[in-house]
């Protein structure tokens, strides 16, 4: 599983992360409540951690969760330090700054993109019992597909 991502994540920073290429991702299996979650702990380590749960999954959606926390990472790295860290604080206490985080990386994906693979993933998130808490914070399959439209990427 761990080879499966990794050749993924590879595929996905050559075509569409120029930013990333030259930092070190870490990604790591695990198993976890939700599918994926990325982390930064400055001057340490970039860590993205995929859910085992997934791995009954397409190659097409595990594109879509991983294009979709390298997104994540990407804004992180734009951030800056200090930045991130008031940012972090942020969304470990404010369901809002978490919903801002995650609808903005979603329109991040879709802009890279992966708009496709980010509705499918939506589609099977928004059906799984243990995403009901946090489904809130994404875009909708139907803002998705709006997005998609309105910049060129329903390809
Ligand atoms: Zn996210």
């Amino acid at each position: 599983m761990l080879r499966r991502v990794r050749r993924l994540a590879d595929k996905i920073i050559r075509d569409s992360f120029p930013l990333l290429q030259g930092t070190r991702i870490c990604f790591i299996v695990a198993p976890f409540r939700f599918y994926a979650l990325s982390l930064w702990i400055p001057h340490i380590i970039r860590l993205v951690i995929i859910s085992t749960r997934v791995r009954q999954m397409t190659d097409f959606v595990i594109t879509g969760i991983i294009a979709h926390e390298l997104c994540h990472q990407e804004r992180y790295l734009t951030m800056g330090t200090t930045r991130y860290l008031r940012f972090a604080v942020g969304y470990l206490f404010s369901d809002k700054a978490r919903t801002e985080e995650e609808r903005a990386t979603d329109f991040l994906t879709i802009e890279k993109g992966y708009a496709r693979e980010l509705h499918e993933l939506t589609l099977i998130s928004r059906a799984d019992a243990h995403h009901k808490t946090i489904i809130g914070n994404y875009l909708t399959p139907e803002e998705i597909i709006g997005h998609a439209l309105k910049s060129g990427k329903w390809n």
